[in-house]
């Protein structure tokens, strides 16, 4: 094998994890950070005692050996983590639904709140389904595949004995389960649980995407230090292995120059033959010029508009620990607040008796631009998702001792990991954007590869991880 230098254009899950793969295998790896910590979408602050999860607060992909526990396990990197279980407790109009993983106790759940559904039946099919998309995941070395040689690559036996999920990538989750969401108050739970793992909802989500999206609450882990120490691992593991992460260095310009690529920076210009960008694919358009950038404008166009989200972070003082750490309270029609809790032994996040909570919601970025909304109007929005937050804590969870931190906004999300509009947790899937049409690591550019969440099969970190997985087998 010839050793090659990589420069890996941010250091979130998606650079992160493919600059530890490269290393491993020899090769040199710089990564470029514009902010001054790790993470991206995956990172924390840090408020006197304590610490808050600014985006991703779950992660999943263990159970079964799932691509989470492989890449770690192949990386030697430990992490303690708690399995959480229920890996989501839903707060809706009849009560509380516990998504737990005993799936007597999950039936029964909805036998009580839906009676004469077929639910036995359809969760069964879910989880048999699931099972197999996993490993056909696993199975991929190069997807979408672009050429004669890379199809050849995928039809090995094991994706032939999965042929049959194949008419899941073209029926919708909905159509899938087969009337099973006639109740609508069953679509809303199910939508809205399919909005936090693929951005889309039962109708518009085809059904090899929702059948992973319908089982993530299964294997949800909490990692001790929150999400942020996740991050901090990968990058401190990287620069200890010899890795180098140049922080606070921000990409401003991709040229081609012969057969490199020239990266501009503000204080610099670096030549570069083998560049990963772990940046949105929208990102690329105002960063290159010519062929690059006309290129990068199609991608992006075909990839449509994400979510913005709004977030709020906060400290709570329960009279008794929270021990489910994962609530959805739906509280307005057809949207809902994520409440994740730090765990209450996990004092790298909080005293003792205290507990941090972030909380997130989808919402379409037209409904707050930065660009067309005056301050005043902007500071409104965010005491009213501050006062939706508290309304939820009191009514809904019974907690009265909380302290609000801070509100964030598709701006903030905007201004610290740089994502165009602050759209974030990857492109919605939707049923007229087919999975081989979802941007692929390869670009018509030689030597210059994507990672990340706008990138197959890319949504949630665990999505991330396996993309960087199926392009390091590329270009290993
Ligand atoms: C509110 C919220 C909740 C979420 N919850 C979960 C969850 O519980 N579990 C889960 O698995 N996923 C969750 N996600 C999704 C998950 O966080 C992301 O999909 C994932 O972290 C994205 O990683 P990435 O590497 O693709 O991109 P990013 O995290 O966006 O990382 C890209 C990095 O590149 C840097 N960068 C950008 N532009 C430049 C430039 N020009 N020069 C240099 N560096 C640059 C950024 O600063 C950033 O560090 C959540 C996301 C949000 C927003």
């Amino acid at each position: 094998m010839s050793f090659k230098e990589f420069h890996i254009i941010g250091a979130g899950a998606g650079g992160l994890s493919l600059a530890l793969m490269l290393q491993k295998s020899g090769h040199k790896v710089t990564i470029y950070e514009a902010h001054s910590i790790p993470g991206g979408c995956a990172s924390w602050y840090q408020r006197g005692p304590y610490r808050f999860d600014v985006g991703a607060t779950t992660l999943s992909g263990m159970i079964n050996n799932g691509p989470l526990q492989q890449f770690l396990d192949e990386q030697e990197i430990k992490l303690e983590m708690r399995h959480v279980d229920p890996g989501l407790v839903v707060h809706f109009n009849r009560g509380q639904l516990k998504r737990v993983s005993d799936n007597k106790l999950w039936i029964e759940q909805l036998d009580h709140f839906f009676p004469n559904a077929h639910h036995q039946q359809t969760w069964n099919h879910i989880l048999e389904d699931a099972e197999k998309c996993w490993s056909i995941l696993n199975d991929v070395k190069n997807f979408p595949p672009r050429n004669i040689h890379d199809l050849l690559q995928q039809l090995d036996f094991s994706l032939f004995e999965k042929v049959k999920l194949l008419p899941l990538l073209v029926k919708s989750f909905e159509s899938y389960t087969n009337k099973y969401l006639s109740d609508p108050e069953l679509k809303r739970i199910i939508d809205q649980l399919l909005l936090i793992s693929t951005q889309s909802t039962s109708d518009d989500v085809a059904a090899l995407v929702g059948i992973l999206g319908a089982h993530y609450p299964l294997d949800t882990w909490y990692p001790l230090g929150g999400i942020g120490t996740f991050s901090e691992t990968l990058a401190s593991t990287f620069t200890q292995r010899g890795g180098d992460i140049k922080y606070s260095k921000k990409l401003i310009g991709i040229e081609q120059s012969g057969k490199d690529y020239l990266l501009h920076f503000k204080d610099q210009k670096i030549s570069a033959e083998n560049v990963v960008v772990n940046i949105p694919v929208w990102n690329l358009v105002s960063l290159c010029q010519g062929k690059m950038k006309s290129s990068f404008e199609k991608t992006s166009q075909r990839a449509g508009e994400a979510w913005g989200a709004m977030t709020c972070y906060g400290v709570v003082k329960p009279n008794e620990p929270i021990e489910a750490l994962y609530h959805q309270v739906h509280d307005q029609k057809d949207s809902s607040l994520f409440f994740s809790f730090s765990d209450k032994n996990d004092h790298i996040r909080s005293p003792f008796g205290e507990q941090v909570f972030s909380v997130s919601t989808h919402i379409k970025i037209q409904n707050m631009s930065n660009k067309k909304m005056d301050k005043e109007s902007y500071l409104n929005e965010k005491k009213i998702f501050q006062e939706r937050v508290e309304q939820a804590l009191k009514t809904k969870m019974g907690i009265d001792h909380f302290k609000i931190d801070s509100v964030g906004t598709p701006q903030t999300f905007e201004r610290f990991t740089k994502r165009h509009n602050g759209w974030v947790g990857g492109i919605p899937h939707r049923m007229s954007l087919p999975l081989w049409d979802y941007p692929a690591a390869q670009t018509p550019f030689k030597n210059f590869w994507r990672v990340g969440d706008t990138v197959f099969p890319g949504q949630g970190i665990v999505g991330v991880i396996s993309g960087a997985k199926i392009l390091y087998q590329m270009i290993r």
